[in-house]
């Protein structure tokens, strides 16, 4: 039966940026498809494990901060306490620092790029070393953005570090591929969420977005759960290196 293809029972996912957000659907969907979640924040997920936990899930916090790749093995290590084994990374954690490029800082540009690409790079390398070691292959989903593909308003480091999320997505799946490791991404389109309520509180610009969007709504966070369980599930298996819109059509634009 192909729907078999999609279950998750019996893996262990770790998701980071998992209390809000796309983040927090996510660990929701891969709980409901049957994985047992490993959330990563820098604050409390409670909100999250409840809602884990209603999808008849099993939730692990582990409380991180993602600037620096210093928490990289207390991840691994809790997750394997807990559980025994990883299968499924999505590193989702990501911020935007919105400024002209002619005013941008060094301040910006670092806290930007380190948890939006260095970190998500040192994660891919933490994982996909402890797949190898379990002999077991496994998926890593990483979060895109449409600035992978577009160079976005006064979004310089977050444009440079997501199109770096899309390039550094294919240089390892062609590395990493032939040990049963999947890694590929998902770019999210417009989606209601703390990293959007600037421009949607902007009246034109929500206009705007709203008016070139094909699906004419803005994405929501159980919008991921499809494409998040395809990517972290058996289904994916020959799908390497790619990057999956997620975006209402507006790339199609
Ligand atoms: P969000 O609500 O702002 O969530 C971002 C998550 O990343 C939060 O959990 C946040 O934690 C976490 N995070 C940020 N910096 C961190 C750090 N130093 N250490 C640990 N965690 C950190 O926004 P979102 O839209 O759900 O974003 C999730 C991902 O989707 C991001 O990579 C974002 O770039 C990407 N994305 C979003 C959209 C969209 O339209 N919303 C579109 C394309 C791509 P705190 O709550 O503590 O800040």
């Amino acid at each position: 039966m192909v729907l078999d293809l999609f279950k998750l029972d019996g893996k262990v996912a770790v998701v980071t940026g998992a209390n809000t957000g796309l983040g927090q659907g996510m660990c929701v969907a891969l709980a409901s498809a049957g994985a047992k979640v490993v959330g990563v924040a820098r604050r409390d997920c409670s909100e999250t494990k409840q809602l884990v936990e209603e999808a008849g899930g099993e939730f692990l916090e582990v409380i991180a901060d993602l600037s620096d790749i210093k928490p990289i093995d207390d991840i691994l290590n809790a997750s394997l306490k807990a559980f025994g084994r990883v299968d499924i990374l999505v590193n989702n954690a990501g911020l935007i620092k919105r400024d002209d490029a002619i005013d941008y800082t060094v301040e910006e540009w670092d806290s930007v790029v380190s948890v939006n690409q260095k970190t998500v790079f040192f994660m891919c390398q933490a994982f996909a070393k402890q797949y190898m070691k379990q002999g077991t292959g496994g998926k890593i989903i990483n979060v895109a953005s449409m600035l992978s593909y577009q160079g976005g308003i006064r979004v310089p480091a977050y444009t440079a570090s997501k199109s770096a999320v899309l390039g550094m997505t294919r240089a390892m799946a062609n590395e990493w591929a032939k040990y049963n490791i999947n890694v590929n991404a998902i770019a999210p389109g417009y989606m209601v969420t703390n990293n959007t309520a600037a421009i949607r509180d902007d009246e034109d610009r929500n206009a705007a977005i709203l008016d070139r969007i094909p699906a004419g709504r803005w994405g929501t966070k159980e919008d991921m759960a499809g494409a998040v369980v395809w990517l972290a599930s058996d289904a994916s298996n020959y799908v390497h290196g790619f990057t999956v819109a997620v975006d209402g059509g507006w790339l199609a634009r």
